[in-house]
């Protein structure tokens, strides 16, 4: 699942641009105000970043160890059968191989996006760090005029 800049359902006018962590929602700039009101907000880009950070952890704590009990299952099992009945002994060891290639590509693609949305969410903050700077500084001669 992941966030996408869409109108609010409660305000249609609104994008929604933020998230809310108690609700666990998009929100619009007006419900920070209403239905959210004092509640805590990320910005959308920071909300997908964390999202992403979650499945992969999940993918991490949850698939990885299991496929490598799999793959040592099926080593022990190779071994077992090797003793008894002369099969290909490389079968299970390749098909639990596969699954953890499997699992490893997708843990290095959701990484390569990761870091990508991360890129341009620092992109996204410095160029408004520079907007607000800009904007402090003309502020501030306007103030010395
Ligand atoms: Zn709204
Ligand atoms: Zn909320």
């Amino acid at each position: 699942m992941e966030f996408t800049f869409k109108p609010c359902k409660i305000h249609p006018k609104h994008q929604m641009v933020l998230c809310c962590k108690k609700c666990e929602t998009t929100i619009c700039a007006i419900c920070t105000t209403r239905e959210h009101a004092g509640h805590e907000f990320l910005d959308l880009e920071e909300c997908n970043i964390r999202i992403r950070l979650e499945q992969i952890r999940k993918i991490r704590d949850n698939v990885l160890p299991q496929s490598e009990l799999q793959l040592q299952k099926a080593k022990e099992t190779t071994k077992e059968t090797k003793q008894n009945v002369d099969i290909p002994r490389s079968v299970m060891t390749e098909k639990a191989t596969r699954i953890k290639e499997i699992v490893d590509s997708i843990l290095t693609e959701s990484l390569r996006e990761l870091i990508m949305l991360l890129e341009k969410w620092i992109i996204k903050k410095k160029k408004f760090r520079n907007i607000s700077l800009r904007c402090k500084l003309y502020t501030r001669n306007v103030h010395f005029r």
